[in-house]
């Protein structure tokens, strides 16, 4: 059962179902989802709609046609271009993290990769701003996200570390790649009683992440240092 509130209404269809690639078979069927969602259970994470956006979101299309087989595992995979689609469990996390049980209105994404992260999330929230700086990436993250119908997302080309539009308010900011420095530019965007989620290195060595949350309260800025994670730099500029 889908918690309320979660917008999968699209990804879910009828018409949707009879689609032999959406739907996948032997290794990348439903059932080998469930048994992915199962184990993400297993391993602490509690968020129903988080894990019900993972069960919905078929991971194989995002990743090439010869790692599909691989795409439930609970692993990084390579996507082209030097960059990972995340291992799902931190995707899971992160999204958790996010929400920290609480509806979600607006999320400003950086690093849109294979848009992977950007699908989960597209279900878990009203609308997704989502910024890559590999031009070519923006382009498979596109299709993927038309592929399946998400139609609350909007996605750019930029440097997400550089200068936003002013008045883009969010609930929460996901950071998918690692900071050496907490991205500050960034935290004029969160509203009060928002988050943002960001692998940050710890005293600055880049090989050594945590997963990092800012909370804005009324007086300023909460932190709390995560779990250890590993992901590829957040870099200046685009590509
Ligand atoms: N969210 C992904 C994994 C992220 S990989 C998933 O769904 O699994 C990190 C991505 O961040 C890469 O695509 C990389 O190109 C991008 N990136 C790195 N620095 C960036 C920046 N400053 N602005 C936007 N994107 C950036």
């Amino acid at each position: 059962m889908l918690p309320r509130g979660l917008r999968a209404r699209v990804i879910l269809n009828d018409k949707d179902r009879d689609c032999d690639r959406f739907n996948g078979v032997g290794m990348t069927s439903p059932r080998t989802r469930a048994r992915m969602v199962a184990r993400l259970r297993e391993k602490g994470i509690r968020d129903e709609t988080v894990l019900a956006a993972m069960n919905a979101v078929p991971r194989h299309i995002f990743v090439e046609e010869s790692l599909a087989s691989r795409a439930y595992d609970d692993t990084p995979l390579p996507i082209g271009y030097g960059q990972t689609i995340s291992q799902p469990w931190v995707v899971a996390r992160m999204t958790e993290l996010a929400r920290a049980g609480k509806p979600l209105r607006t999320v400003l994404e950086i690093g849109s990769d294979s848009g992977y992260q950007t699908a989960v999330l597209a279900l878990a929230a009203e609308h997704i701003y989502t910024v890559e700086r590999i031009g070519a990436l923006v382009a498979q993250a596109r299709r993927h996200l038309r592929e399946l119908k998400l139609t609350n997302v909007a996605i750019k080309h930029g440097d997400g570390s550089a200068a936003m539009d002013e008045s883009l308010q969010v609930d929460a900011i996901v950071v998918t790649a690692g900071a050496t420095a907490l991205p500050e530019a960034l935290l004029a965007h969160l509203e009060i009683g928002g988050r943002m989620v960001v692998p940050l290195a710890v005293e600055g060595r880049a090989e050594l992440q945590r997963l990092t949350v800012i909370e804005r309260t009324a007086n300023g800025f909460k932190e709390q240092t995560l779990e250890a994670v590993r992901f590829v730099p957040l870099l200046p500029g685009t590509a």
